[in-house]
């Protein structure tokens, strides 16, 4: 798949429906039909969630 956010490849599965984008650090679930997107600081504290239609 590729990340809903930057359009990366680069993205590997974490679990179940739980992917990692490794360009851009962010986490996508996906949901339903939907995409959760969470941005990560570099603190890691969750900098931005975005909802992403499928
Ligand atoms: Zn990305």
């Amino acid at each position: 798949m590729k990340c809903p956010n930057c359009g990366s490849k680069n993205v590997g599965k974490i679990g179940g429906n739980l992917f990692y984008c490794r360009d851009c650090f962010c986490e996508i679930k996906v949901k339903g039909n939907k995409f959760v997107i969470k941005l990560y600081d570099h603190e890691g504290r969750i900098k931005r969630v975005q909802y992403i239609n499928v």
